[in-house]
């Protein structure tokens, strides 16, 4: 893996992120798009209100985006990036158990629709945890419980095996990845609780002893992914720049809120590249 710092990390492979890594490409800048799951406009059946390609499915649609990225050489990774460190003059990611280094930031990571978990919120820092491999350590010869929602989350199970926790992974069905030492229960968390600290995890109606649970959902809330970003009703606050509260970062797309269409997804991930190429040249980049 290539550690040099990057000029822009685009966190998200969608509409927005792709037309935020093709504009910055072509201004000259270095640019890696974090996160290659299918997005939502993979879902859409039909989209006739996208101008001059009316009819495509969502689908043909992003393949046609991602297929111009990549003659630029620009290729989505596959991963989720857990949390972003502001570091002064940079940012450290983690993307999928990798530090990446970038000056700046483009989030374009969609809306994230999960409603918290029963006591989800209450024990956040206090034995629920969203990243692996940011917090394994704690963990180290204790019950854990992983509820695996994203693609890279039996990865992150098989790592905290390996560090030395007792894991057991939740999910609808058992991932072929996932170490065959680790316990698997089907179904969904339904709520954690206890009392100073976290003791315990239900699943299918049953409560579990667990010190630690780790929810990997495929998207986390920004503020979440970033503490200190400006929200207002859940979206990420920008203004016409696409520029956050926080210097270096920007956002574009579904994050940014209504309309949720890839139009304006698209045009929002322009002004974000370019915005974002104006500051790295504004610092000399
Ligand atoms: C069924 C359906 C039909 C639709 N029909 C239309 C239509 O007809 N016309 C229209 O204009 N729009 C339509 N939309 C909406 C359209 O799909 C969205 O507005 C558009 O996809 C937004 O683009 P985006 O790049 O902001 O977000 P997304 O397309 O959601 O992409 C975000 C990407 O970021 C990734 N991601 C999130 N968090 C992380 C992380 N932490 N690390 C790494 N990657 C991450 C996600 O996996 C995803 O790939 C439809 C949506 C749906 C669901």
């Amino acid at each position: 893996m290539e550690q040099k710092m990057l000029d822009c990390a685009v966190v998200g492979g969608g509409p927005a992120g792709l037309s935020a890594a093709v504009n910055l490409h072509q201004r000259g800048k270095s640019v890696r798009v974090l996160g290659a799951a299918p997005g939502f406009l993979e879902k859409a059946e039909r989209v006739d209100n996208y101008l001059g390609l009316p009819g495509l499915s969502g689908g043909e649609m992003l393949r046609a985006f991602a297929g111009h990225a990549a003659q630029l050489g620009i290729r989505p990774e596959p991963g989720r990036v857990a949390n972003i460190l502001p570091m002064g003059d940079h940012f450290m990611l983690n993307f999928s158990g990798d530090i990446l280094e970038a000056r700046t930031v483009v989030l374009a990571c969609g809306v994230a629709k999960a409603k918290p978990v029963e006591g989800e919120t209450e024990f956040l820092g206090r034995g629920v945890s969203y990243c692996a491999t940011c917090d394994g350590m704690l963990y180290r010869g204790k019950a854990v419980l992983v509820w695996g929602l994203s693609p890279e989350a039996a990865g992150e199970a098989n790592f905290l095996a390996s560090i030395g926790c007792r894991v057991r992974f939740v999910a609808a069905k058992r991932p072929e990845t996932l170490d065959a030492a680790i316990e698997f229960l089907p179904g969904s968390l339904q709520g954690v609780g206890g009392g100073m600290k976290l003791e315990w995890a239900r699943v299918a109606g049953q409560q579990h002893a667990a010190d630690g649970v780790f929810i990997l959902r495929a998207a986390i809330a920004p503020d979440t992914l970033l503490p200190g970003l400006s929200l207002a009703n859940g979206f990420v606050t920008v203004n016409r720049s696409m520029a956050t509260n926080l210097p270096g970062v920007f956002a574009a797309g579904d994050v940014t809120g209504a309309p949720l269409q890839v139009a304006k997804a698209v045009g929002e991930g322009l002004i974000a590249g370019l915005s974002a190429a104006d500051y790295l040249s504004a610092s000399g980049v």
